[in-house]
């Protein structure tokens, strides 16, 4: 068990969003910072972090949490993991609590992951040194040098633009020899377990006989990175003999490291550690389908560039894409099998939330010929003229040898597309794609009348049945727009309301509008405690937590509770700004979760959304408006009581009481000489 006290030096110390930027693209709006929800699908940011609180919150989805919560969410860590990563970045020494014997035990299952990482970076360099040293590392030089990643002459390195030397570095480019034990022994010198390195896949037992064999043999190899750079598996692509220089057709082109407790493939992606930064900044990611095609754009500066490790391209690769970019632009090969990859991406894009585009490299066979061809700036040029993936398809489908085919094929093709845009959740991109077939149809000049018609006809059919099934999917993200979550987020979802409430029968209109409005004056003022809970005990707000009630009364009781308990009060008024406003917050953050885990039902998203997205910046702001409500607050009670006379007294006229009637009529007096005097 980690100690408390690690844990608030974790809090203290680590900034939420220093840590979040690194897998969201953060905007400062007012005192939070928003984003794209790395939780759910969504085009307009609704993903808020308050810095001041640790705490996150989206407006769309609800996910919500401090740091450790979301490390935990995003990257699937325990909580101890997440603490572990934490510290490690703050520089912070693991304090635990627990019995020898359960930290014997723990540490010994962390060293055996972390031996994991080590052996493979010990290969890596191992591998590196081979392409340097070893005498049969000249074939995959000849490699290299057929993709212009080494000098044709002499030493492989010289005269190499720092590009490209920087790619082999970056990728960790290295050589597998072809013995069967060259890096058996030398893992076996190092002192390395023969089982750990099998469990990693770079070694394997024989068959026969005692001992160990290489994995990997005369290979080019490319280590695998996960996004911290480690090292977590390699992937070796053949190599022709060096004898004869034939290339061995019986065996795989690429071999991968078999999966191990740091390994999963489909959970990966090749080149994104190297990629990360450059993706962000684009916000944008190209996907290619090959290794080399990755290293040989990085190479000629084009570096948001990634591949799916040998696999087809997987929901959680879409995922782990989409927490550093929006957008994905498939570079495919123009061959069959790039095609079929194509079409299949736009549903694992989709379930991973990435608008996903087409770019065509016109006439080459992948981008690695491209790109040494044609030059980085035809291959920039491509991807920017990429279009949107459900254009592509229809393309693809109603291309040029559509009007050679025959009514039959032209049936499927025409049925094909249509199937394609009916498909779209999106009505905005559906109708576009619809104008867009219709598009090609024309300028293909579909040799009847017939066809088109039909396109035109079952596309229209298709897009009435869709919209008859319901709304599509994707559109019903709760996000509030700019500047619509400043107003009064009044009626937080099942709060209040007369629909709620047990039926009243005898209230009156009156009543029932005032006490509306009770509740929403009452919600305006628990935001601005909310934003500044350090105004709880400003003795000008006493008068409005007085005139609270109900669950905006509670919600502040609580918000009391939790903020009384961390001393000292937050120093936030614009002309002391906070010295260290993280600290400072981040004391309270240690109970945010704590607050909304109190604060009523009713009011739970209110609360969550202006803890996340503070409405006011300067503390004074928001104490203006809070007197100010209070005294509103004050006037609709008095009135209220006034009704409640008015009511009485007519009741009583009907029973005839003279004696009730009169003590009512001077309270009355009493309460409105009250309200005068406001
Ligand atoms: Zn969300």
């Amino acid at each position: 068990m980690i100690s408390t006290k690690t844990i608030e030096a974790i809090r203290d110390r680590v900034e939420i969003v220093a840590v979040i930027s690194e897998s969201v693209k953060l905007a400062r709006k007012g005192r939070s910072f928003v984003g794209l929800c790395p939780f759910h699908q969504e085009k307009t940011p609704s993903f808020n972090v308050n810095a001041d609180k640790g705490f996150f919150y989206c407006f769309g989805c609800k996910e919500k949490g401090n740091v450790f919560d979301f490390l935990m969410k995003v990257e699937g860590l325990t909580f101890p993991e997440a603490a572990r990563r934490l510290a490690d970045r703050a520089g912070i020494e693991i304090e635990e609590t627990a019995t020898d014997a359960e930290r014997r035990e723990a540490d010994a299952a962390r060293r055996a992951v972390d031996d994991l990482y080590a052996v493979n970076q010990l290969a890596a360099h191992w591998f590196e040194r081979q392409l340097r040293e070893h005498a049969s590392a000249r074939t995959a030089w000849d490699e290299l040098r057929r993709r212009g990643l080494a000098s044709s002459s002499g030493d492989p390195l010289e005269d190499v633009p720092p590009n490209v030397k920087d790619a082999l570095q970056a990728f960790r480019i290295g050589y597998a020899p072809p013995t069967w034990d060259g890096l058996t022994h030398f893992l076996a010198q190092q002192g390395i377990s023969p089982v750990t390195a099998t469990k990693v896949g770079l070694i394997a037992p024989r068959k026969t006989g005692a001992g160990h064999y290489d994995w990997f043999r005369h290979r080019l190899l490319f280590a695998i990175l996960d996004v911290q750079g480690r090292v977590i598996g390699f992937s070796g692509r053949i190599l022709p003999d060096p004898e004869t220089g034939d290339v061995d057709k019986q065996s795989p082109k690429y071999i991968n490291s078999p999966e191990s407790p740091i390994y999963q493939k489909g959970h990966s992606l090749f080149g994104l550690y190297q990629a990360r930064q450059s993706i962000r900044k684009h916000d944008e990611a190209i996907l290619v389908e090959g290794n080399f095609d990755v290293v040989s754009l990085h190479a000629r500066g084009i570096d948001n560039v990634v591949a799916p490790l040998g696999t087809a391209f997987t929901a959680l690769q879409a995922k782990l894409l989409r927490r550093y970019a929006p957008v994905v632009t498939l570079l495919f090969d123009g061959d069959l099998a790039g095609k079929k990859a194509t079409r299949e991406a736009r549903e694992t894009c989709r379930a991973g939330g990435l608008v996903a585009k087409v770019a065509v490299l016109s006439g080459a066979k992948d981008p690695d010929d491209f790109v040494r061809e044609r030059g980085p700036e035809a291959l920039t040029q491509a991807v920017r003229a990429a279009r949107g993936i459900l254009e592509h398809l229809i393309e693809d489908t109603l291309d040029e040898t559509f009007v050679r085919g025959d009514a039959h094929e032209r049936a499927a093709r025409v049925h094909e597309a249509v199937k394609l845009i009916a498909s779209e959740d999106d009505p905005t991109v559906r109708a576009m794609a619809q104008t867009y077939a219709d598009g090609i149809a024309q300028r293909i000049g579909l040799p009847d009348a017939a066809s088109f018609r039909l396109l035109k006809d079952t596309v229209t059919r298709a897009l009435a049945e869709a919209s008859r099934e319901g709304a599509p999917r994707g559109q019903g993200s709760a996000a509030p727009r700019e500047g619509q979550e400043a107003q009064n987020v009044v009626h937080p979802s099942g709060s209040g309301g007369p629909k709620n409430s047990p039926p009243i029968t005898d209230i009156s209109p009156w009543r029932a509008r005032s006490r509306d409005q009770r509740e929403e004056i009452g919600l305006s003022i628990l935001g601005c405690f909310l934003d500044f809970p350090d105004l709880i005990d400003d003795p000008g707000c006493e008068e409005a937590i007085r005139e609270l009630e109900g669950d905006a009364a509670l919600a502040v009781a609580i918000l009391s509770s939790s903020t009384s308990a961390s001393a000292p009060p937050v120093p936030s008024s614009p002309a002391f700004p906070p010295t260290s406003p993280q600290k400072a917050g981040q004391k309270i953050g240690l109970d945010v979760l704590e607050i909304l885990a109190h604060v009523p039902a009713a009011i739970h998203t209110f609360a969550a959304q202006r803890l996340a997205s503070p409405r006011h910046e300067h503390r004074e702001e928001a104490r203006v408006e809070l007197v100010s409500n209070a005294q509103k607050l004050k006037r609709l009670g008095l009135s209220r009581q006034k009704a409640q006379v008015v009511e009485a007294l007519h009741r009583i006229e009907r029973t005839g009481d003279p004696a009730a009637e009169d003590a009512l009529l001077r309270e009355m007096d009493r309460r409105a000489r009250e309200k005068h005097g406001l």
